[in-house]
């Protein structure tokens, strides 16, 4: 008896604080890159949409239904990096829920070319919409009662950010960190030793079970990558 009042009073102490706030994520694989789109809301109903891969007119379907279907408020659209696989559907969000984009500075100018980058092997991606917001790394970024940290972690492009949720103790990854690889850096502002050292020192110190959610393939966890990851011994 005592035991459940125990119980019962730290979850009512717990309810009442801001900080156990409880993320939702959910994961979409879009468009031919085969890239993870994500949204994450919380009990307010509020989400932000973190890479918008929608492409085909059913991928866009998919991602409409599922924020009606969960009574959900897109707040903004968060990108991890310009790359034409994660910013497809960022005209299409963007026009549809009327919310910014945030992104940082320094992957503008992958976004600026994407249709002419696209042109060249025969992807056909309209011109995107410039960031209407810029994160910096150490930014806090908020919807409903939850927390995002940004940290920028250049290397696979030089405005990789990669986002640190403290409550639930996951991040979204981008092309930064794969499950056993990291991202390709032989493509423009792309740097080996920049992204080696940035992943070293801004999420190897992470606690070891942090969920790590990539840009593509499986989720992971820090402590995995840390014994595992041939890149990183
Ligand atoms: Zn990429």
């Amino acid at each position: 008896m005592i035991w459940m009042l125990v119980t019962i009073g730290l979850l009512v102490n717990c309810s009442t604080k801001n900080s156990d706030s409880m993320v939702t994520v959910k994961k979409f694989i879009f468009n031919d890159f085969q890239e993870n789109t994500y949204v994450l809301y919380d009990e307010t109903g509020e989400c932000v949409i973190i890479d918008c891969g929608c492409y085909y007119d059913d991928e866009q379907s998919k991602l409409k239904n599922f924020i009606a279907d969960n009574k959900l408020k897109p707040v903004k659209i968060l990108t991890t990096h310009g790359h034409i696989d994660h910013i497809p559907g960022n005209r299409f969000v963007k026009e549809t829920y009327k919310i910014p984009i945030a992104m940082h500075q320094a992957d503008q100018f992958l976004v600026d070319s994407v249709k002419a980058y696209g042109a060249t092997f025969g992807f056909d991606v309209d011109e995107q919409p410039k960031a209407d917001e810029l994160i910096n790394d150490g930014d806090t970024i908020r919807f409903g009662n939850s927390e995002l940290i940004a940290f920028h972690v250049p290397g696979h492009s030089p405005g990789s950010i990669v986002f640190y949720n403290k409550q639930k103790q996951f991040i979204i990854a981008g092309d930064v960190l794969f499950y056993g690889s990291i991202g390709r850096t032989d493509l423009p502002g792309g740097s080996y030793e920049t992204l080696i050292s940035g992943i070293k020192s801004k999420l190897l110190v992470l606690p070891d079970e942090v969920l790590v959610y990539c840009g593509h393939g499986p989720e992971t966890t820090i402590g995995a990558e840390k014994r595992g990851n041939p890149f990183l011994k």
